[in-house]
């Protein structure tokens, strides 16, 4: 008997827990279902304590971890009295050891774990830097090789807190290629004998994972928290969240309620903000993103930059945001700079690009009385702690072993420059 079984949210078909990424019947995500229904957590360090409600059967041997503390220099100038902060970076002083600085490890630990316990030993992730951080991270710890693409903007980000080792395959994608770009050749290279896709948002792992940031809040606070704010490229985050709550929600001790997911993406690149303000459930490229890879140049946090979102899939963002009478924000390049000062200035640690955006949209949501005084909130800083790491660890670059001129170059080059 296994731990979960995984549920198809369009068919309600069912499959035992193994590493499947898709329902035989249609695109629709699947869910984990897990047997435990109350949270019990684990006496371990790090992020294995809620292993209960994670698709892994061994326990995980990392102690990266979100952490949930109670705001009170930025609350005070916001005029908030229940103002959380979900924390995954590397801030030590309050007991965050991301080192990696980002919410992408969350994901990358289970799921490595999960492919692993499958008999896989080689993944493939696109990504603009800090997925690619996080699973060279894990890779270096555990030997399970990975392929990473990543477009020339991630170049800067592909730093490691540690010696990279031969297990980890950086491809890097040629100017002018962005997110969606990497995401379609590394789809390419899944398709290699003994690789395996991560699935993007499909993989139950990477959305558990990424769902103990609410996990861990609710423990902190005692509650759910009445709303949730973070910052998109994806939404994989967001949908995290919900399911999570959904599944807080029926343990029955931390309310009945659901959070009110407020999110943000940064302008002018925001295809989903652009369908949901709309009404739709549905991305018309011509309509909510007709020039994304201009836009997406002019973007301060272009991490947040995905031209396929899993924004219309039965369980996807539309879903979430429509279960949880959701809000999206559109927040300017200026707006998200502001809002990382104050923070830092505030708070005491640097953040990453994608957390000032989410900072922002907080404070419009104070304007905009789309919150109370008093509400209990949860804001997601999903990466920070990098300038913090520097001062305990000195970074080494991971370093390209193939490069790929576009999407579609034959994978006979890679595979001789790459050692497959
Ligand atoms: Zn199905």
């Amino acid at each position: 008997m296994g731990k979960y079984t995984l549920k198809c949210l369009q068919c309600g078909s069912e499959y035992q827990g193994d590493y499947r990424l898709k329902c035989d019947h249609d695109n629709s995500f699947l869910r984990a279902n897990y047997h435990t229904k109350q949270l019990a957590l684990k006496r371990t360090k790090g992020m294995g304590k809620f292993y209960d409600w994670l698709p892994i059967h061994k326990q995980l041997d990392t102690d990266a971890a979100p952490i949930t503390y109670k705001s009170e220099e930025l609350a005070r100038e916001l005029g908030l009295t229940n103002l959380y902060i979900g924390f995954s970076g590397y801030w030590p002083e309050r007991g965050a050891l991301v080192r990696t600085c980002s919410f992408k490890e969350l994901e990358a630990h289970p799921t490595m774990q999960r492919l692993k316990e499958a008999g896989g030993s080689a993944i493939v992730v696109a990504s603009v830097g800090n997925t690619a951080r996080a699973f060279a991270h894990v890779s270096a710890m555990t030997g399970i090789d990975v392929h990473i693409v990543v477009p020339h903007s991630g170049l800067s980000r592909m730093w490691l807190p540690e010696e990279p080792t031969d297990s980890i395959h950086l491809i890097r994608m040629a100017e002018g290629n962005d997110y969606t770009d990497a995401i379609y050749l590394a789809d390419r290279i899944a398709q290699l004998p003994g690789i395996m896709s991560e699935g993007g948002a499909k993989n139950v792992a990477r959305r558990d994972g990424m769902g103990t940031v609410m996990l861990d809040a609710a423990v902190t606070i005692k509650r759910i928290p009445d709303h949730y704010f973070q910052a998109v490229g994806s939404g994989t985050g967001a949908i995290s969240a919900w399911e999570a709550a959904i599944r807080l929600r029926c343990d029955g001790r931390f309310g009945k309620h659901f959070p009110k997911l407020q999110i943000a993406q940064n302008l002018p690149f925001a295809p989903m903000l652009s369908a949901w303000n709309a009404g739709r459930r549905e991305i018309i490229p011509q309509i909510d993103m007709p020039d994304p890879k201009k836009d997406i140049g002019e973007m301060y946090a272009d991490v947040l930059s995905n031209r396929a979102p899993p924004y219309s899939v039965t369980g996807g963002l539309f879903d979430a945001l429509s279960a949880t009478n959701g809000l999206m924000y559109g927040i300017t390049n200026d707006e998200a700079k502001e809002a990382k000062s104050l923070f830092e200035l505030l708070e005491g640690i640097d953040i990453l690009s994608p957390s000032a955006v989410a900072v922002a949209s907080l404070i419009k949501a104070v304007r905009a009385g789309n919150v109370a005084k008093d509400d209990v909130i949860l804001l997601n800083i999903a990466g920070g702690g990098t300038e913090r790491l520097k001062q305990d660890y000195s970074l080494t670059m991971m370093h390209p072993i193939a490069s790929a001129k576009n999407p579609d170059v034959p994978l006979d080059d890679l595979i001789q420059s790459g050692k497959y």
